[in-house]
């Protein structure tokens, strides 16, 4: 049984992500999307916003499952028995990024962490502006599915 895990804020989670997720199903029998918290960084989207709306993007699929932690991600793996850390790179400035977090990683907790690429399409999205445009006003629609959930 190869289980994964997703972690990241999520704040909130794109269609990007949403992409990173279904092609991690391909290598992996199970996926846990790690909601990574803690008091302080603070979120726009509410916490239980964000698991209600991530939750119902993957109701149709069994294999996904939502979870919120803080601390380390390599004691959460440990603790849910994910043997992998999934994440997902757009650029150069990500793997930079990466790549110590991915060694420590593995140093501390023989976990190895795999690096997909979205669909080219979705490169652009990212979580930090789609915040900016949301506080203004805008839609997010063309970046993040079912929008509606993480508000209501
Ligand atoms: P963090 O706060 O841990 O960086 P994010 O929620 O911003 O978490 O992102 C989680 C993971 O998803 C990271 O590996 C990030 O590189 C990846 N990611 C973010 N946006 C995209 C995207 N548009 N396409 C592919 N991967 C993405």
């Amino acid at each position: 049984m190869r289980k994964a895990c997703f972690p990241g804020s999520f704040d909130p989670f794109t269609k990007g992500h949403e992409d990173i997720v279904r092609r991690g199903l391909t290598l992996f029998d199970e996926v846990v999307i790690a909601i990574g918290h803690n008091t302080s960084k603070q979120s726009l989207f509410d916490l239980n916003a964000r698991v209600k709306h991530i939750t119902s993007l993957f109701a149709g699929e069994k294999r996904v499952s939502v979870q919120t932690y803080s601390g380390l991600t390599t004691v959460f793996c440990e603790k849910t028995g994910c043997t992998h850390i999934l994440r997902g790179l757009r650029d150069n400035k990500d793997f930079n990024y990466e790549q110590p977090i991915a060694l420590m990683n593995r140093t501390m907790a023989s976990i190895e962490t795999v690096f997909l690429l979205p669909d080219p399409v979705l490169l652009a999205i990212n979580s930090t502006i789609v915040r900016e445009i949301y506080k203004s006003g805008g839609k997010i629609d063309a970046f993040v599915t079912n929008p509606a959930q993480l508000v209501n």
